[in-house]
């Protein structure tokens, strides 16, 4: 390899094209839908290896977002300030319907496959941002338990326009939607929620609530709407809380502090407050944790996919080290243990890869094919919990392999 400064340090690993560069991805993802994508994906590949993109992944996690919650004049705004680079992000993933492209063909056609193809190179270079891209690509099966609502906000999820401005959904192109189950008391067990909704008018389906309680950790608050869990008179419930109410005014939801979070840093967790917030009922009343588990469900597969993307980025950076650093006489990969280490780590996030695109697969036949519906209520808590697991020892070692340099954040492997 040259080195024309002989200084033995390792160019950086870009512009490359994330997609062609990974066949076993290539070849998986077109056996299980996405082959009649293939030049979207290699178009999609350069674009998020360009040094533009990559350094915006960079950017937006070097500069936190902040809360503003009050204006000039004292009142209150509560909105959060991204650096531009994450909107950058941001707006190119909701332009390529990483949040609505499984939406916009007919089951079986390819589409999930191919967004899941997206999501997995976006995810390389910045995965902060994928928070509300994947609850937005997610919400809908759940929004659909309540046609009313799903007929306004439908059309502005499957939308390819980024508008991260506030103002009431019926005068946005695009929407952004998040979910707020977690309370202080509880995560895992959201029957412990304390959050009450009392109806207004009788409530019942799509009817209107007010919502007084807390929520520990709301992520992507500048979301335009979330599914939040509430206690309504029949039990734990889903309602639909926008932002913005219909006449501009703001919805109460007071955001109180963001988190100081380990890793994930692009993109701000809320810990929210609201006293007779205006949310509207999904479902059943007593019905929430049914209605909104199929929004959380649709998070599961994104989180292997996640997974699988940081394992596969930290291993391209190794290998790619690896072949251009010299010690003790000859380029690392030609020490045997070296090339042990790193097969090692390739043939893992293979098999992950493969894992992944047979678990894309399924979903994208799901709605059609029984048997897939039933392998996919299997294979993703098996996938998620051995992906996720595996992925930071995985990193680890890649982190190795790149040495010092690698415990530098330009480098990623911090950030991975
Ligand atoms: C970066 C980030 C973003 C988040 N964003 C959101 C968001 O947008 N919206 C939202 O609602 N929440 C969000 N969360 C919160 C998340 O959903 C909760 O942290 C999660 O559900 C776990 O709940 P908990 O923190 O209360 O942990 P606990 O429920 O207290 O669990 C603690 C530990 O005990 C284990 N445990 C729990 N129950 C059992 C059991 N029965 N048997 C054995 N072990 C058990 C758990 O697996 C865990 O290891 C976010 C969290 C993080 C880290």
């Amino acid at each position: 390899m040259s080195d024309p400064s002989g200084s033995n340090q390792v160019p950086p690993l870009e512009p490359y094209n994330l997609y062609t560069s990974d066949p076993v991805l290539v070849e998986a993802m077109a056996a299980e839908g996405a082959k009649d994508d293939h030049d979207l994906l290699v178009a999609f590949g350069e674009r998020v290896g360009s040094e533009e993109v990559i350094a915006w992944g960079h950017q937006a996690n070097r500069h936190s977002p902040e809360l503003r919650t009050h204006d000039r004049y004292g009142d209150r705004v509560d909105e959060v300030e991204y650096h531009p680079a994450y909107h950058e992000l941001l707006g190119l993933s909701v332009s390529e319907g990483l949040h609505c492209l499984r939406f916009e063909r007919e089951p079986g056609e390819g589409a999930y496959v191919t967004r899941n193809t997206l999501l997995y190179l976006m995810s390389q270079v910045e995965v902060g941002h994928g928070c509300p891209v994947s609850m937005t690509s997610s919400v809908l099966p759940a929004l659909r338990h309540q046609p009313d609502l799903a007929e306004v906000w439908e059309p502005r999820i499957v939308s390819r326009a980024y508008a991260p401005e506030l103002a009431p959904v019926e005068q946005k192109p695009g929407v952004l939607v998040g979910m707020g189950m977690t309370e202080r008391q509880g995560g895992s067990d959201v029957r412990a929620n304390t959050s009450i909704a009392s109806p207004v008018n009788g409530g019942g389906p799509g009817g209107e609530y007010r919502l007084t309680g807390h929520k520990w950790f709301t992520s992507a608050p500048m979301c335009d709407g979330f599914l939040l869990l509430a206690q309504a008179p029949l039990g734990l419930s889903c309602f639909l809380v926008p932002r913005v109410l219909p006449d501009g005014s703001r919805n109460p939801l007071q955001l109180l502090r963001l988190k100081d979070k380990l890793g994930n840093r692009s993109n701000a967790s809320a810990e929210l407050e609201f006293d007779t917030a205006a949310g509207w009922l999904v479902g059943e009343e007593g019905r929430g944790i049914p209605t909104i588990i199929e929004m959380v469900n649709g998070t599961r597969i994104d989180c292997t996919i996640w997974a699988v993307s940081l394992m596969r980025q930290a291993v391209a950076q190794a290998g790619w080290h690896v072949a251009h650093r010299a010690a003790f006489g000859s380029t690392l990969i030609d020490k045997p243990l070296m090339a042990n280490v790193v097969a090692d780590l390739e043939i893992e996030v293979e098999v992950a890869t493969l894992m992944m695109a047979r678990l894309s697969g399924a979903y994208e036949r799901a709605p059609i094919d029984e048997a897939e519906a039933a392998f996919t209520r299997i294979a993703t808590p098996v996938a998620k919990y051995w992906l996720t697991k595996r992925s930071s020892p995985v990193v680890r070692e890649a982190l190795e392999c790149v040495g010092g340099n690698g415990y530098v954040e330009e480098s990623i492997l911090p950030r991975l």
